[in-house]
């Protein structure tokens, strides 16, 4: 097919997605447990990637110059083949659809691995697209690591992109690359924000515990450690306070117009998740972290675990001391705010700095100048200015650095049609004369 009909068929397939749009996001608040407006947003937000995708004849086409007298170069891109895709269960649509668009569109075949935590919603995506999309192109495999391993091991796989913990990102990519396949692993984080004096301090508090806590803490942009800068008091009251009003899922407000409108938080994904969670919590505290708000006793939400039997947590804010503490730099991934006190911007710049992820970070200032300041010096690669989640929207491409990415170039936007193609360079020269043999 040409680049041209494959996004065709790829509007045709956003046209279907968007029909069942509804009945996606309430599979993915269903298996997963989600809100609705989270599990709305996944959908929403795998779907814009689907949209690029169909801009592909635009934005892929291939050049042509005359490079020297009667010397044309041209060049195309061309697919690799199999492309492989391992993903985490934290977006059920989202994360598939950072691949499938751009892969497809470039002309690959795609075989995807949902996490085995949420099978349902990409099952359902495969069955929408099997009287748009020709057949064999989209394909869905079940299971654990064992067939994430065999997909890495496939002879017939010649790209492989993944999303999920470093360890794992670190060992896929290697695996993948001495196999002398193309692999991009996005792994973990540790985000900073940074609250300088000067910023809106409403604003602020609304948006930093829209960041830790949205999704219940499980997604690699969320806000883990806030760096305030000089003494700001009424920050941290105001961020212990909303994050305190939050409730469970399912209470007055969701779904019920008429009753308050207190904003709700879901559960996170497993035991394992819950325990690791509270690990966290307990040992901050014991290595002398003053815990400002305890999500291990939050009522609404350890009574809802005990009349469920569901993951639910309540929002935790802890203060350090010192920039040393485990939970300043290991990956929680649930809802746990950690503050830290700098004196200086530099200080807080230093700690960000210093940690061994790299994918987002932000500043919150009301001065453009402070804002340009901290935009070149954080680490990360997806930096925020007064926006606790900072994602690059199309065509801008997402991706980390360090630990949070493994393998060169981003997983969507511009960055993602060179990881899916290879470029096939053709130089032409012909002989001009008056003699039209070809005519013979
Ligand atoms: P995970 O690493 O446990 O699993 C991810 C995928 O890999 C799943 O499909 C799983 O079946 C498979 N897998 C697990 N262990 C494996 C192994 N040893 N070998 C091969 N495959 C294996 O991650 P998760 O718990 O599902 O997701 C949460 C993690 O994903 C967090 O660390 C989060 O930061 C990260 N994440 C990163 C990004 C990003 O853009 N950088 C986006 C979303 C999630």
């Amino acid at each position: 097919m040409t680049l041209k009909a494959r996004a065709a068929v790829l509007l045709r397939l956003y046209k279907r997605l968007q029909e069942h749009a509804d009945e996606l996001a309430a599979l993915v608040e269903r298996e997963h447990g989600k809100t609705r407006t989270e599990a709305q947003g996944d959908v929403a937000k795998g779907l814009e990637t689907l949209e690029y995708a169909i801009a592909l004849p635009h934005v892929a086409a291939g050049r042509v110059e005359t490079v020297s007298r009667g010397v044309q170069c041209r060049d195309e891109r061309v697919a690799l083949g199999v492309v492989a895709a391992v993903v985490p269960f934290n977006f059920p649509f989202m994360v598939p659809f950072w691949t499938l668009p751009i892969a497809l569109g470039m002309g690959n075949t795609c075989v995807l691995k949902p996490s085995e935590k949420v099978p349902l919603t990409m099952t359902r995506v495969c069955a929408l697209a099997a009287d748009v999309l020709p057949p064999g192109v989209l394909n869905v495999v079940h299971g654990d690591r064992r067939a994430a391993a065999a997909l890495v091991e496939h002879s017939s796989v010649r790209a492989l992109t993944f999303v999920g913990t470093s360890a794992v990102a670190e060992q896929i990519h290697a695996r993948a690359t001495l196999l002398g396949k193309r692999v991009l692993a996005l792994g973990g984080a540790k985000n900073h924000l940074v609250a300088l004096p000067d910023c809106d301090v409403e604003m602020t508090a609304q948006d930093v515990v829209a960041s830790f806590t949205g999704c219940a803490g499980e997604r690699c942009m969320a806000a883990s450690v806030l760096l305030i800068v000089g003494d700001q008091p009424a920050l941290v009251d105001r961020i212990v306070a909303k994050a305190r009003a939050l409730r469970p899922t399912g209470h007055l407000a969701d779904g019920n117009p008429a009753g308050d409108v207190a904003p709700t938080m879901g559960p996170v994904i497993d035991t394992a998740a819950l325990l690791r969670i509270e690990d966290a919590v307990a040992r901050a505290e014991a290595a002398g972290a003053a815990v400002l708000l305890d999500g291990r006793v939050a009522a609404d939400f350890t009574g809802r675990r005990a009349e469920s039997g569901g993951f639910w947590i309540g929002p935790s804010v802890l203060r350090h001391q010192s920039a040393t503490d485990d939970a300043m730099h290991r990956e929680i991934f649930g809802p746990v705010l950690s503050i830290l006190h700098c004196s200086t911007p530099e200080e807080a710049l230093a700690v960000e700095n210093a940690n061994e992820y790299g994918n987002a970070a932000c500043v919150y200032t009301a001065s453009g100048a402070a804002a340009e300041y901290f935009s070149q010096r954080f680490q990360a690669a997806m930096i925020g200015v007064n926006i606790g989640v900072p994602v690059p929207r199309e065509p801008f491409s997402f991706g980390g650095i360090n630990r949070s990415r493994f393998g060169a170039g981003d997983i969507t936007g511009d960055a993602a049609v060179e990881f899916f193609s290879y470029r096939r360079k053709i130089t032409t020269k012909w002989a001009v004369s008056a003699e039209k043999s070809w005519m013979s």
